[in-house]
């Protein structure tokens, strides 16, 4: 570990990323990845891997007997990847519940499998129609598992996990929900929430560095699901679960510096405190909605159906407008935009995610205004209607 001062005088240059991960990390975690080398098969090591396991429980407040997490080395894809082609038994099918480029993810997914599936789709501005869902569970009683993401991070807009994964209940499917975009955010609660199986990886909520993905799930689902076919080697969840298990270390290399940092960061996610953290997101969100507002943009989705975590803002009708040129001229003073990902509606994206506060939002947003001015476009922004 470095010292405070160590680490000040490095003045490592603080960038503020406004889009939906990888998220600011903190001085001190960057720099937990500067260790003296080391062989991830000693002990050492996988006593470190323990502690972070169970942590990684603890944030969605599981029952360390009933949950378990499992490591895999990749991005947050890997982990829908690994859950979907893991978990469904032979001849049953898979439910994705898709009102989003997250879920659209996962279908695909589905399909790179041969996986029986239904893509139950809905508008990405709405939530998902509970009726139609229980509908289709009740007409397919081959469904075994459901999915569906929490926060469609494309848009902004956050699914009502647990009243979905009651009905998947009460219908015998197990839930596996894309929590990448709201775990170690929005508070979860597995059980209460009705997850079965809940995903993210150390770059987003964390605020720690990429590499490092992981499952949250119910253990005696995972050991059941060692009988299931076998879809995958290196993405498969139980070959994983069990060499951890056995040996306390991931089956193939894991990423080692990144590890390390995501330790950093579990402590400083317990120190700051789930609720205080989610405060601090929350005042940032409303930050961004204010400056946006202020300079005339509106947002993508109606604020009671947003996650409190992503702004989609519409692009003006400004001939002027030039998603490109206003980004670089952000970039180049250290605040990156991110643009939207809904193929019918041209939006940017600006992110509560990370390690800032609202007064990076007030700097931000001067360098917008400026950026717009810069630009020729006018402010307050101007739409048609
Ligand atoms: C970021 C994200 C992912 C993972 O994306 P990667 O590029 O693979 O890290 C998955 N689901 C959601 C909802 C996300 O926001």
């Amino acid at each position: 570990m470095y010292s405070q001062e160590t680490i000040q005088s490095l003045n490592i240059k603080r960038n503020i990323l406004l889009n939906p991960g990888p998220s600011t990390t903190t001085d001190t975690v960057k720099m937990a990845q500067v260790v003296p080398d080391i062989c991830p098969r000693e002990a050492e090591f996988a006593g470190m891997m323990k502690d972070l396991r169970q942590q990684l429980v603890q944030i969605v407040h599981g029952d360390l007997e009933k949950y378990t997490s499992v490591l895999f080395c990749g991005s947050g894809t890997m982990n829908i990847d690994v859950c979907l082609n893991s978990l469904l038994p032979k001849d049953k099918k898979a439910l994705i519940i898709n009102n989003g480029a997250y879920s659209t993810r996962a279908v695909e997914i589905c399909e790179y499998y041969g996986l029986p599936h239904i893509d139950l789709r809905f508008p990405v501005n709405e939530l998902p129609d509970l009726r139609i869902v229980e509908q289709t569970l009740e007409a397919n009683p081959d469904i075994a598992l459901v999915h569906t993401t929490h926060h469609e991070t494309g848009t902004g807009l956050l699914n009502p996990i647990r009243e979905i994964g009651a009905l998947a209940h009460q219908y015998g499917a197990i839930f596996t929900v894309d929590t990448t975009s709201t775990y170690a955010m929005r508070p979860i609660h597995i059980e209460e929430d009705q997850i079965d199986f809940c995903m993210a990886s150390a770059q987003k909520g964390l605020m720690a560095m990429t590499g490092l993905s992981f499952v949250v799930g119910n253990r005696a689902a995972i050991e059941q699901s060692r009988f299931y076919p076998k879809r995958s080697y290196y993405c498969n969840l139980y070959l994983q679960y069990d060499f951890f298990e056995r040996t306390g270390e991931m089956h193939f290399t894991p990423p080692v510096q990144t590890i390390y940092a995501t330790r950093q960061a579990l402590k400083e996610y317990f120190a700051e405190g789930e609720q205080a953290k989610w405060a601090r997101h929350t005042r940032v969100f409303e930050a961004i909605h204010e400056g946006l507002a202020v300079l005339g943009f509106k947002s993508y989705l109606p604020k009671e159906i947003q996650s409190g975590l992503v702004v989609s803002a519409l692009y003006p009708d400004d001939p002027n407008w030039n998603f490109a040129k206003v980004h670089d001229y952000c970039y180049q003073r250290g605040f990156t935009i991110y643009p939207g990902k809904i193929s019918t509606t041209n939006t940017f994206r600006l992110c509560a995610l990370g390690a800032i506060d609202v007064q990076d939002i007030r700097d931000f947003f001067v360098v917008l205004e400026a950026a717009l001015c810069a630009n020729g476009i006018a402010v307050p922004v101007q739409y048609k209607e």
